[in-house]
C-alpha cells in the first residue's frame, strides 16, 4: 500500500513514510492510493475476534513495511492501556447504542488513536535511529491524549501548550500529572489562539523545525485515522451478532476525523447505512450537507468545546473522494476558499454526499436537555459531546435502524456541564480520583515566543 496526497504534489509514500510525515510535504493530507475490500465472508469470520485481534486486521490491510508479528505487538501493547476488556465497549439505552470510546488513560476517544500513534513513533524512530520533538497547543483533549501516548518513549520528546487556567480541572491534571522526563507542559498567560500562534510560528521557522526535529500530532496524521476505522468494525459486529437491520453512526464531529474513519469503513465495504454528522452551534459542515453551504463563520464557545472548529482539517480528505480524486479540483476548491470564505459544489456532488452522509446541528439548550432527559430515562450520563450526537440520533435516524452513538468523552471528563445539566455532583471515577495528590510539573511563563523557544532549546535532548 502506498499513499499520496490530496493535493497531488507527492511520489506516492511507504506507510511508515507517511506516519513520520504527517501532513503532506505539498501542504495537502495523505490517503491510501485505493480502500482494500472486505467481503461479507470476511466480515463474518471476524465475529469471534477480540478487539485486539480486530485491530489488527484491519490496519495490516493498509500497512506492508512493518512485520506482521511486530505490528501485532504494537496493536496489543496500544489497547492493554484501555481499563475495559472489550476496549470500546458497545451498550444499549432508551433504543440507541451508544459507543463507549473513553476507557482509556484520559477518558477521551483520542486515546484510541494516540496510544497506537505513540508507540507506531517509537518503534519507527528506533529502526531509522532518529528522534522527534513533538510541539503541540491543545485547549485539553489532543494535549491530554498525546502526552499519555508517548511519555517514557524512546526517543521522543513532547511540548505541550496550553492556555493557563482556561482547560477543565481534569484536563490540567490529566497533563500536568505526567512528570517523565520527556515530558514538557507549558501553560501560557493567555489564549487558546496565543499558544496554536505561537506553535504556528514555530512550525513556520523551517530552520529551526529542521534543527530540532520538530513535529506534530494532531489530527491529520494518517495512523490516527486508521486506527479510528476499527471501532466502526467492531461496532458493526457486535450490533449483527443480536439483530439484522440497517446499521447507522451518529458521530459528534469537529476536524471530521472521527467521522472520517466512519466513511473509511464504508468504503471498504462495511455495511453502514447513514453516517449522521453531529455538529454544536458551529455547524459549517451541517450547513453544507443539508444546504450546499459550505461558507466560513465565526467559531463559537460551547458546552462541547472539543467540537468548536470552523475548518475542519480531515474534510479535505473527503473532497478529494467527493472530487473524484482529482488534486486540482481539491487546489481550486481551496483557493475559492481562501479568496471567497466558501467552497462550491454541483447538484451531482451534493447528491453523492447525501448518498453517504446525513446531518444536524444541536443547540447547547438542547444539548443540556438531552443529558437531562436521558439521565431520567435511563440513569445513563453523557458527556456533553455525546449528548450532541444522541440527541441529533434520536431526532434524525430511524428507531427501526440500529443508531450507533459514538460517545467521545466520559461525563467526568466535563462534570463541571454535567453538573451544570443536572443540578447535582457526578461520581467521579478512579482514574480522575487517582489524579488528585498526584505531584505536577508545569512551566508558567508568558506568550512570548521568545521564552518559548528559549524553553525548548534548553529542554531538547
Ligand atoms: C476531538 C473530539 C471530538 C471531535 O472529533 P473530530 O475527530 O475532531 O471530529 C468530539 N468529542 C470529543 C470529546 C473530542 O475530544
Amino acid at each position: 500500500m502506498r499513499y499520496i496526497s490530496t493535493r497531488g504534489g507527492i511520489n506516492p509514500i511507504t506507510f511508515k513514510d507517511a506516519v513520520m510525515m504527517g501532513l503532506a510535504s505539498d501542504g495537502g493530507l495523505l490517503l491510501p492510493q485505493s480502500y482494500p475490500a472486505i467481503t461479507g465472508e470476511q466480515l463474518e469470520s471476524w465475529r469471534g475476534l477480540t478487539y485486539p485481534e480486530l485491530a489488527f486486521e484491519v490496519i495490516s490491510r493498509y500497512v506492508d513495511d512493518i512485520p506482521a508479528a511486530d505490528l501485532k505487538s504494537l496493536i496489543n501493547r496500544s489497547y492493554a492501556t484501555f481499563k475495559h476488556p472489550d476496549v470500546t465497549p458497545l451498550v444499549k439505552h432508551n433504543g440507541v447504542y451508544i459507543l463507549e470510546l473513553f476507557h482509556g488513560v484520559t477518558l477521551a476517544f483520542k486515546d484510541v488513536a494516540l496510544q497506537f500513534l505513540g508507540n507506531l513513533f517509537e518503534y519507527i524512530l528506533a529502526e531509522r535511529n532518529q528522534v522527534l520533538n513533538i510541539i503541540g497547543a491543545t485547549s485539553g483533549d489532543t494535549g491530554s491524549a498525546a502526552i499519555h501516548g508517548v511519555r517514557g518513549k524512546k526517543g521522543i520528546s513532547i511540548f505541550i501548550l496550553h492556555p493557563h487556567g482556561k482547560t477543565s480541572a481534569v484536563q490540567a491534571m490529566q497533563m500536568t500529572s505526567v512528570t517523565d522526563a520527556n515530558v514538557h507542559n507549558i501553560a501560557l498567560r493567555g489564549t487558546f489562539d496565543d499558544c496554536q500562534d505561537i506553535v504556528k510560528e514555530l512550525f513556520g521557522d523551517l530552520e529551526f523545525k529542521e534543527k530540532y526535529s520538530l513535529g506534530s500530532v494532531n489530527s491529520i496524521n494518517w495512523a490516527r485515522v486508521l486506527a479510528q476505522v476499527v471501532y466502526y468494525f467492531y461496532a458493526w459486529l457486535r450490533v449483527t451478532d443480536e439483530i439484522d437491520v440497517p446499521v447507522n453512526f451518529s458521530v459528534p464531529t469537529g476536524n471530521f476525523g472521527d467521522i472520517f474513519a466512519g466513511y473509511v469503513a464504508k468504503r471498504m465495504g462495511l455495511p453502514i447505512d447513514k453516517l449522521l454528522l453531529a455538529t454544536n452551534e458551529n455547524n459549517i459542515l451541517t450547513r453544507f450537507i443539508n444546504a450546499s453551504d459550505y461558507s466560513l463563520g465565526a467559531v463559537v464557545s460551547t458546552v462541547s468545546p472539543s467540537m468548536d472548529i470552523q475548518i475542519a482539517s480531515n474534510f479535505e480528505r473527503y473532497l478529494f473522494h467527493l472530487f473524484a480524486e482529482n488534486p486540482d479540483r481539491v487546489k481550486e476548491a481551496f483557493v475559492e476558499l481562501k479568496g471567497h470564505g466558501r467552497i462550491s459544489c454541483s447538484a451531482e456532488e451534493m447528491a453523492l454526499v447525501r448518498k453517504d452522509f446525513c446531518s444536524v446541528s444541536v443547540n447547547q439548550t438542547d444539548t443540556l436537555q438531552e443529558i437531562r432527559d436521558f439521565y431520567a430515562q435511563t440513569g445513563y450520563l453523557l458527556d456533553p459531546h455525546t449528548a450532541v450526537g444522541v440527541k441529533a440520533a434520536l431526532d434524525q435516524l430511524p428507531p427501526e435502524s440500529a443508531r450507533v452513538c459514538l460517545a467521545t468523552a466520559h461525563p467526568a471528563k466535563f462534570s463541571e456541564t454535567v453538573e451544570q445539566s443536572l443540578g447535582f455532583q457526578v461520581p467521579v471515577p478512579e482514574p480522575v480520583q487517582e489524579l488528585y495528590g498526584k505531584p505536577t510539573r508545569c512551566e508558567i511563563m508568558d506568550p512570548d515566543i521568545a521564552k518559548v523557544r528559549e524553553f525548548l532549546v534548553a529542554h531538547i535532548g
